[in-house]
Parts: structure tokens; sequence; C-alpha cells
């Protein structure tokens, strides 16, 4: 681990003063749980007519999942007040592993951290790994590592507004939440940021927005990732945008190379135009 980024930069529950029961209860796939809803009528008729007692720890998961649901809403609302009040523009980045988040952030910040003050936190299951590539930028990064407390597969707004009361916020114009890598669960979970950016890579295939339709239409904007690999692949851009049309009509999109830098000026630009309305805002 580097100098600038050391244990104190990691969440931990421990870290902090403990949450309500809710907040460290979270279940490894909300989905599951919501699918239990989904079909909880037809599940308590079944177990009625086998006379199994399992209804009653299906409520008890629903009651779990309606708290975790509910106390991340509003945990998410907090997270906006706090950042309309300290005119910082936040954005969360999810993307499927290996899409290249970090190597993008990597450019962005290159190219936004000397004209505004930005600051990231980092998710992910395991490992420091994505926090010590931008630690050479000298910004303030906080690790939020769920291993050490369950593996949750997504971020909740608890987690990030704790890591913001972190940060100088009287200091800051930006702040980039990179996302856990997962195309399912974080479109789930809103942080009460400014802008959702969904990174799909050119190498994921042409069919994510038609198998993961929620993170698509949640989000505000999508990123097409690593376009300096088009000339090796047999990739079908209609074929994306019909999927994606279907997902989100309304969705920004923005094609680049994070590695090469093609595409970046045009991200760079939207992104500093929407801190210098966030700034201006009252
Ligand atoms: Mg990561
Ligand atoms: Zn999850």
């Amino acid at each position: 681990m580097s100098d600038a980024f050391n244990e104190s930069s990691l969440f931990h529950p421990r870290n902090f003063q403990t949450g309500t029961q809710s907040e460290t209860l979270s279940p490894r796939h909300g989905i599951k749980f919501k699918k239990i809803l989904d079909s909880f009528s037809s599940l308590c008729k079944k177990d009625t007519l086998s006379g199994r007692s399992t209804v009653k720890e299906h409520i008890m998961e629903i009651k779990i999942l309606q708290d975790i649901l509910e106390s991340n809403k509003n945990a998410a609302a907090e997270v906006k007040e706090l950042l309309k009040k300290k005119r910082i523009y936040m954005i969360d980045m999810m993307s499927s592993p290996g899409s290249g988040k970090t190597t993008l952030n990597d450019r962005l910040i290159g190219a936004l951290k000397n004209n505004y003050r930005i600051a990231v936190i980092e998710g992910d299951i395991k490992t420091t790994k994505d926090a010590e590539r931008l630690a050479k930028h000298n910004i303030p990064i906080f690790q939020i590592e769920t291993d050490r407390f369950g593996g949750d597969c997504h971020l909740e707004s608890s987690w990030v507004k704790k890591c913001l009361e972190q940060f100088d916020l009287d200091n800051l114009d930006l702040v980039i939440v990179e996302n856990i890598g997962n195309l399912v669960c974080p479109a789930e979970f809103e942080l009460g940021d400014d802008e959702r950016i969904v990174v799909l890579s050119v190498t994921e295939g042409e069919d994510k927005p038609a198998k993961y339709p929620l993170m698509f239409n949640t989000s505000d904007t999508m990123v097409l990732n690593k376009i300096d690999l088009l000339p090796h692949l047999d990739y079908n851009m209609d074929e994306l945008m019909d999927n994606i049309k279907q997902a989100n009509p309304k969705i920004r999109i923005f094609r680049l190379s994070a590695k090469t830098g093609e595409g970046m000026d045009a991200l760079v630009k939207h992104i500093s135009d929407n801190i210098d309305r966030k700034r201006r805002s009252v």
C-alpha cells in the first residue's frame, strides 16, 4: 500500500460510529430479495397449503429488504441535500468488471484536476488496487472494501455519506464514485449523485443493454470505451445502438478510448460544464 493511501482511508464499520441495523444487514444481492418480494403472494399460498412455516422467514426477509431500500433512499436524499448545500457535483460511475472505469477516471482526473478540486470514492469487494492507481494524482481518495463487512456487490448511499463526511467538503467541486464492477444491483441503489454514468467497453459485445436494461435505463450517460479496439473486433455498432435505444432512448453517449485518449475531450467538456453549473447554483 502506498504512503498516500493507508488503512485510515478504508471504509469499515469499525472506522465509524455504528449505524442502524438495516445499514449493516444489507444482502449480498438486493435483486435476490426483490424476486422474493415479487413472488411473495404465490409463496404465501404455497406455504399455507404445505403447512410449512417458512412464511414468517419470508416476511422477515421482505422486511429487511424494505428497510434497506427505504434506508438507502433516505440516505441518498441526505447526500443530495449535502451536495446541493456544498455545490459539489457527484458522479456514480458503474460498469461490469474490466470495462475500464479506473483508466477512465485516471484520464478524467488528469484532465480536470488543474481546474477543479476532485475527490474519489472507490468501491471494490476486495483490494485497494484501484485507489492506489489513482493515488498519484494526490487527491483525496476513500476506498470502500466491502469484503471486510459482508462482500456486498454494490455501494449504498449511507456508506457514500460516511465517506463524504471524511472529505473537506468546502474545498471540493467534484466527487467521482467508482462503484463496484457489476451491471445488476448498483442500478437499484441510488447514491444521491447528480449523474449516473455507465461505462461499456466494446469488448463486452452489443447485447449488454438488452440483458441489463435497468442499468442502462437508470443511467444518464453511457461511455462506450475501448473504441481503439474496434478494428480488431467484429462489432455491430448498429445493433448496440438499437439495444441502447430500447433500454433508454434519452441516454447521452460518448464514444472514446480511455487508453489512447481519443474522444475524451467531449466527455471532459460535458463534466466541466456540469460542475460549473452546479457551482453557480443557489
Ligand atoms: Mg474498481
Ligand atoms: Zn449487490
